[in-house]
């Protein structure tokens, strides 16, 4: 049998089939059952099999996701802060991950602007009958800000509300202080790292309930979306997914290649079932535990460079989010016939740039960083009305991609450091998920009661 992620059918006797598979098979029914409840649009169904049952399934599987999301970052940082062996690789993870997650925005919204230049989304719309309004514009933050917020005056606050800058900046403080006392701090260390996984574990369990959670969440999402909010803007949609594709499989694929030598047909197919989780959860900050995984486990990413560029790009950087801003920007100018030259197009970069640094990667926050670009260009934000209708599906496809661009930009820093085990990049087997993963191993549980009994 071949490798992918291995755990076995119910009725398929020695056969087993991977866990990527069984997520896939999840998405495909979810998006047939949803298009035929969307069609049938029962009241019942709606309310109590697809509002009810599916979200309520869903929820609880994007809720086990988050609730990981906080003390994973926190023990894997920490473990990879300790374990660094050379303090000064730290300072340049962290400049040339920064560095790379800007210029891989600014590059993806500058050609996402080229592309909607070109096909020109938006002209000649018609705008009778539709109705706008109702949307509330964001002043854009101040760069000084966006930067003096990363220092958390209450860690504890911090955590509790998953301030994910303010959790890295601290736990980095925190374990550079572990460093310098030394010796001391050795069983500090090992509880430490003892509890990255101890969260690993959490993930893997989490992740094989993905068949069905994905199943549900994607059943309610197509239950939801009619296709006749799509008609309207059909141009808008045809642009930004082309612009996201491209991102995803040209720009980033050769990045990738040109800056590590990766064969970057590897890389996507161990990526996929974390773009498959982002896809079904519309959030780069839920998926940190996979992405994480899929990095350190599938492709040898050292914990040392992972742990820090992964929940760092799920919260600075938003590839996919700054595609959809530069076309929705191209499409709504058009749309009011507003032109808006070479300076307003660098404004919307510089803006969309700095607007993904503050915000975290939740559901739908890319609309609210879109008013704050608009805003900075004087269009008017209300056109976003336009678009809402979409954008959930639009937002699920840009936030693959941000993971996406998360995870290239991990490989690439790692490689150059030297922090990727190539052995375990080019083996197909590596991490995959087997079903021992996810049972409790009888000599582990022996040797527990063992030790239990002693006491
Ligand atoms: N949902 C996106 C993310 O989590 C952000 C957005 O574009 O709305 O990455």
């Amino acid at each position: 049998m071949t490798a992918t992620d291995t755990t076995p059918g119910p009725d398929m006797g020695e056969k087993k089939m991977s866990l990527t598979v069984k997520i896939m098979i999840g998405m495909v029914a979810g998006v047939i059952l949803g298009v035929i409840f969307n069609m049938i649009d029962s009241a019942f169904i709606n309310t109590h099999i697809v509002g009810g049952l599916f979200g309520m399934i869903g929820k609880m599987f994007v809720n086990a996701l988050k609730m990981l999301v906080v003390p994973l970052v926190f023990f894997s940082l920490l473990t990879g802060v300790t374990g660094i062996g050379d303090i000064r690789l730290l300072g340049r993870v962290g400049g040339k991950s920064f560095g790379l997650y800007l210029a891989t925005t600014a590059l993806a919204i500058g050609v996402a602007i080229m592309l909607a230049l070109i096909i020109g989304p938006g002209k000649g719309f018609d705008m009778t009958g539709v109705e706008v309004g109702g949307i509330e514009g964001k002043a854009a933050p101040t760069v000084w800000n966006v930067f003096a917020a990363i220092v958390p005056t209450n860690p504890i606050a911090a955590f509790a509300s998953g301030e994910m800058l303010q959790i890295i900046f601290y736990t980095i403080v925190l374990g550079v202080a572990v460093l310098m006392l030394g010796s001391r701090s050795k069983g500090f260390v090992e509880g430490c790292e003892y509890m990255n996984e101890v969260m690993m574990k959490i993930v893997t369990i989490v992740m094989s309930a993905a068949p069905i959670g994905v199943f549900c969440l994607i059943t309610k999402t197509f239950t939801e979306q009619g296709i006749e909010l799509f008609i309207p803007v059909l141009a808008y949609v045809f642009t930004l997914t082309g612009a996201l594709l491209l991102h995803l499989f040209v720009t980033l694929m050769l990045m990738l290649k040109l800056l590590t030598g990766l064969n970057p047909f590897t890389f996507m197919a161990k990526i996929r079932p974390a773009q498959m989780f982002a896809f079904s959860t519309a959030s780069s900050n839920a998926t940190i535990p996979v992405t994480l995984r899929s990095v350190t486990e599938r492709m040898g990413v050292d914990n040392s460079v992972a742990s820090f560029c992964v929940p760092f790009g799920a919260t600075i950087n938003m590839d996919g989010t700054a595609i959809m801003q530069g076309v929705a920007t191209v499409f709504l100018a058009n749309v009011y016939g507003i032109e808006l030259g070479l300076v307003g197009y660098l404004t919307v970069i510089a803006m969309a740039v700095l607007a993904s640094i503050g915000t975290a990667g939740v559901p739908g926050v890319g609309l609210v960083m879109l008013t704050m670009v608009l805003g900075q260009v004087g269009l008017p934000i209300e056109g976003i009305a336009l678009i809402l209708g979409v954008d959930r599906l639009m937002d699920m496809i840009r936030t693959a991609v941000n993971i996406t661009g998360d995870a290239v930009v991990t490989t690439i820093v790692a490689k150059g450091e030297g922090k990727i085990d190539l052995a375990i990049f080019s083996d197909p087997d590596a991490g995959v998920l087997t079903d021992d993963d996810i049972h409790i191993d009888e000599a582990a549980e022996a040797e527990l009661a063992v030790a239990a009994h002693k006491h």
